[in-house]
């Protein structure tokens, strides 16, 4: 048998890592990534022949389990017919349409093929739009790899922005305005400082790539009113959190009832059901300053692809409230369970959560974490011990302290069992 560590000795010899996206090398947590070769409902397996209940959910796609039979019979037809014609599908209008239902600030749709490129191509449209130059993004907030998106955390009100990655230059960078997050005083000062520059406003509509931070109140209305008042348009990411927190995500949850709408969001993740789909959407205004109907150019050669199209309308047909219902329960069960385990060996915690999104910091039960230093300054080496000792009985974690847990309709009580049966050792190694 060829065993993850052999698979990740020849990945290592082919690729940079061994990896095709960083964090799936266990660099955080060390240790030999596993290998896996399949996956079912709540469950997947390494090429060592071990399952493990799996808390990742393939970042979050994974709303429903594994190999759901009716997706997989919505793809294999979809195969079936074809894998790509480089031309205009029913089944893109189907999506669109089951998205625009969902989340009824959106008016138009336009299909991509990952995260990264949708929130690249709604600062481009947001700037040919409004015809200014600066970005703002908190620091902490993850839109993918976009060149000015990567701009790293300054220290300050509105400063002016390092590059966060090598090759990204600094006049790049320079078009960001990196905030600290949960800060309105600090966005309100940006835009008396740079307002008429603003392009946008661009953050995750609840933090979960510094760990899981819930926005504070009136937080995510207040990026509303001050990007209005300004002319500046808001950006509400989604790519994580979309139809996976409840089915008009994390807006669904809070602007939706509270009453306001950002102009564009970004969604990834679930709406491809596991397929590479994600998507930008919005006011039709807006949204038609895209080509071919406006001056913003945007075009993919597998935009909209047949096959990835038909998963992601079986997936969101399938997402009902029943749905969104069971994981929220399994969710707070889980939760408390993690909070108990730590607290039975004295290990000092907060549950960061928003909606069915949950993460755990370590050290920070007195201030909890608002924002992207807070993150930073947790007891995060406890993470490593705790993440080994649940991969060891079975529980594979997202190999990292900054990111979400995700649960699924496929997660039942054996699933659960078996998660709950592992935290009081994990618990321990957290301990020590
Ligand atoms: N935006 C958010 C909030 C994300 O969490 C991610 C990825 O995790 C992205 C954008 C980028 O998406 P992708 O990895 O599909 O490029």
């Amino acid at each position: 048998m060829t065993t993850s560590e052999d698979l990740f000795a020849r990945a290592r010899s082919l690729m940079p890592g061994g990896v095709n996206s960083p964090v799936r090398a266990f660099g955080s947590v060390g240790g030999t990534p596993r290998f896996l070769v399949s996956a079912r409902g709540a469950y997947v397996h390494d090429a060592d022949g071990r399952d493990y209940v799996d808390l990742v959910c393939s970042w979050g796609p994974a709303l429903l389990g594994h190999a759901v039979p009716e997706v997989l019979s919505a793809v294999h037809a979809a195969v079936d017919r074809g894998l790509s014609f480089g031309a205009s599908t029913p089944d893109e209008a189907a999506l669109a349409e089951l998205v625009i239902g969902r989340v009824p600030a959106v008016e138009r749709l336009r299909m991509v093929s990952t995260g990264t490129e949708a929130t690249m191509t709604a600062i481009r449209l947001a700037r040919g739009f409004t015809h200014r130059d600066l970005i703002v993004k908190f620091a902490g907030c993850y839109h993918g790899h976009v060149d000015s998106l990567l701009a790293a955390a300054g220290s300050g009100l509105a400063t002016l922005a390092l590059p966060g990655s090598a090759g990204v230059t600094a006049a790049t960078a320079a078009e960001t305005l990196v905030l600290p997050y949960n800060d309105l005083a600090a966005v309100e000062a940006a835009f008396a400082e740079h307002g008429p520059r603003i392009a946008a406003v661009i953050t995750e509509s609840a933090p979960a790539n510094m760990g899981v931070v819930t926005p504070g109140e009136g937080f995510n209305e207040g990026l509303r009113r001050i990007t209005a008042e300004h002319g500046a348009l808001l950006i509400v990411d989604e790519v994580l959190t979309g139809f996976r927190v409840g089915p008009a995500g994390y807006w669904g949850l809070t602007g939706q009832r509270e009453g306001w709408a950002p102009d564009l969001f970004t969604f990834g993740k679930v709406i491809g059901g596991g397929m590479p789909v994600a998507a930008l959407g919005g006011r039709a205004e807006i949204m038609e300053y895209l080509a071919p109907l406006g001056p913003v150019y945007q075009a993919g050669t597998l935009s909209g692809n047949p096959v990835a199209m038909a998963a992601g309308v079986a997936t969101l047909s399938l997402a009902t409230d029943a749905v969104y219902a069971h994981i929220d329960a399994r969710s707070a069960e889980l939760s408390e369970a993690v909070s108990s385990a730590l607290s039975a060996e004295g290990v000092d915690h907060s549950i960061q959560r928003a909606g069915s999104l949950f993460s755990v910091a370590f050290g920070t039960s007195e201030r909890g974490v608002h924002n992207y230093a807070d993150a930073q300054t947790q007891e995060a080496y406890r993470y490593g011990p705790f993440f080994h000792s649940m991969l060891d009985s079975g529980v594979y974690l997202p190999p990292s302290v900054f990111e979400a847990w995700f649960l699924s309709a496929a997660h039942d009580d054996a699933a659960m069992n078996r998660i709950y049966d592992a935290l009081p050792a994990a618990a321990k190694a957290a301990a020590t």
